[in-house]
């Protein structure tokens, strides 16, 4: 359980005030995250790393001297938004450019891979570095679907230490793409964890067993075996990670034996001897050993055993020192901080005040796009408890409250486009741009855009918005939603729901329908389309990794994408 909360919806804004607070020598807040305190080496790279809350030290625990810039921090297991990336980017940046790096999630990457883009357009060089360590989240050869765990640490350690020693972006974006290719983990289950404010664990193990392939936003494992012994256990996790790697006889090796939040300290101690003596047995040098929590995942019971083939470029990053909140090791670099305190810069946000002139029929469309927005967050909420457990059967559990979150974000910048006078275009702009900010998590990147994209679809027509038009529209938030996602059709996203849809509204339109009959038809047609995902086995997103547990119940962002669609049925003309 998490016990200690005043409000489960703000835990993360109020971790991150005292986690600032009781380290304020190193750490300080900016919006969306944090960053060092101190003013490192101008023209350093900064190198800054990100996710959700729920998984410390990791991450904002190693920002500080040899080790990150800033930390972006995303509500507990759920991705932050690419605005919070561009606000701690900017904050970061010591005119060497960023590199963003981050476990390899969807939500995660869409958002870190946006906020690079619009650093770089701002004129801070940013790039992004994805982790894959998890051998139990994709077979061999399929290594980029794989997702980052404990391994995080490995890659963002020596990406860190050697922007500290003066590596260009482009050679510290080129060794944290080596130091993943030669990182791999497996880790074990006991018990699953609890969210904040959460009414019971988000998986559970039977009580004797172990979850074999654990993911680190409680994912259960991927198989369920009986619990070993530590020799045992310590056997399996050496031999299936060096399984995986380039190490022969004489090789260097990194070694993390990870707890994931409610693993005594002892219990691995126990386990570590065993594996130290199975991978000096195997002839392997073992470098800097770390034994104890690293990358946690709220209070889950378990562990995982993390290991990186060094070679000498490797070997001196892993070896070097750093001193941050929850990280010190050695000498932290001379130079590396204490040099003033950091002034913190800012970006531009999207002028608000520029409101472009809009036809009295635009003005009008705005406005029952506040009333959709309206009757979305109306049906969302109530369905909030609901969708959070259909995605808790194989993701983590978030996608209601991220719906929720990223529905009246948008309805805020829906309001203040109309309060503004703004057309139709410009209210679903902002309001797009306000719920992926704010929502994080997969889906929030892409509902984001799609608002945006069918909102500067419809454009303002003084004539007013025929039915061929929506259809267009809608077409085109489908085709946004396909090429930022990269699901196709059957993969067993919200894509399954939309393109029927899409598909449906034409087809009736063409037929003379008038649009309100013709989106009522549609939005039947994604409801059933919804609810027969369940037969589907995901092929994409967190439920990818146990796919075969997902078959039977349907995904959760198809249906709360058809539920919307119905519920706005209603406000078309
Ligand atoms: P996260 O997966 O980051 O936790 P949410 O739980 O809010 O985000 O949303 C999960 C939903 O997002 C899935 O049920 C699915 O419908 C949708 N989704 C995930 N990945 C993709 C993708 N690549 N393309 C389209 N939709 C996706
Ligand atoms: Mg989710």
């Amino acid at each position: 359980m998490t016990r200690i909360f005043d409000d489960p919806a703000r835990f993360m804004d109020d971790m991150l005030a005292g986690f600032c607070s009781a380290n304020r020598n190193y750490v300080q807040r900016v919006g969306g995250g944090v960053v060092r305190t101190h003013q490192p080496k101008p023209g350093k790279v900064a190198v800054v790393v990100g996710g959700g809350s729920g998984h410390y030290p990791a991450f904002c625990g190693v920002v500080g001297a040899g080790f990150a810039d800033g930390a972006v921090v995303g509500n507990v297991f759920t991705s932050p938004s690419a605005q919070d990336a561009i606000n701690v980017g900017v904050a970061a940046d010591n005119g060497g450019g960023v590199v963003i790096t981050s476990g390899n999630y969807a939500g995660d990457v869409l958002h870190f891979t946006e906020a690079a883009k619009v650093l770089s357009e701002n004129g801070i060089p940013a790039r992004t570095v994805f982790v894959t360590d998890d051998i139990a989240s994709a077979p061999r050869g399929e290594e980029s679907k794989r997702r980052g765990i404990a391994g995080d640490f490995v890659v963002f350690k020596a990406m860190s230490a050697a922007a500290e020693a003066g590596y260009s972006l482009d050679e510290v974006v080129a060794l944290g793409e080596k130091a993943n290719q030669l990182t791999r983990t497996l880790g074990v289950a006991f018990a699953g964890c609890t969210l904040p404010g959460g009414d019971g664990p988000l998986f559970s193990v039977p009580e004797g067993k172990m979850g074999v392939g654990l993911g680190i936003h409680g994912e259960p494992g991927v198989s369920e075996e009986p619990i070993p012994t530590a020799r045992e256990l310590a056997r399996r996790l050496v031999d299936e990670t060096v399984g995986e790697l380039p190490l022969q006889e004489g090789r260097k090796v990194g070694v993390i034996l990870n707890g994931l939040g409610a693993t005594k300290y002892e219990e691995l101690f126990v386990l570590w001897a065993s594996v130290e003596e199975f991978l000096v047995e195997k002839g392997l040098l073992i470098v800097d050993p770390e034994v104890g929590e690293i990358v946690t995942s709220l209070d889950m019971a378990g562990l995982s055993l993390t290991l990186v083939a060094l070679d000498d470029e490797l070997e001196t990053f892993w070896k070097a020192g750093a001193d941050t909140p929850a990280y010190r090791k050695g000498n932290a670099p001379v130079g590396a901080s204490g040099e003033g305190l950091r002034e913190i810069k800012k970006i531009a946000g999207a002028d608000r005040n520029i409101v472009k002139v809009a036809s009295a029929a635009s003005r009008r469309h705005a406005k029952t796009a506040v009333a959709m927005l309206e009757k979305m967050e109306a049906v969302l909420a109530d369905a909030e408890v609901e969708l959070g457990r259909i995605d808790a059967v194989a993701g983590d559990g978030d996608h209601g409250r991220g719906m929720v979150k990223g529905v009246r974000a948008a309805l805020v910048g829906a309001r203040l486009a109309v309060d503004k006078n703004a057309g139709v275009q410009q209210t679903l702009e902002w309001a797009g741009d306000d719920w992926a900010s704010q929502a994080g998590g997969t889906s929030g990147a892409l509902w984001g855009a799609a608002l945006r994209q069918v909102g500067a679809s419809l454009s303002d027509r003084p004539e007013g918005i025929s039915a061929q038009v929506v259809v267009v529209a809608m077409g085109d938030g489908l085709e946004t939603v396909m090429t930022l996602g990269k699901a196709q059709l059957g993969d067993k996203t919200m894509v399954d729901a939309l393109s029927p849809f899409v598909d449906a509204l034409a087809a009736a339109v063409a037929n003379g329908d008038s649009l309100r009959n013709a989106w009522a038809q549609a939005a039947e047609c994604a409801e059933v389309a919804a609810t027969e995902t369940a037969s589907l086995v995901p092929k994409i997103g967190r439920a990818r990794p146990l796919a075969e547990r997902s078959v039977g119940s349907p995904d959760a962002g198809a249906i709360s994408l058809a539920m919307v669609l119905s519920a706005v049925a209603p406000l078309f003309d």
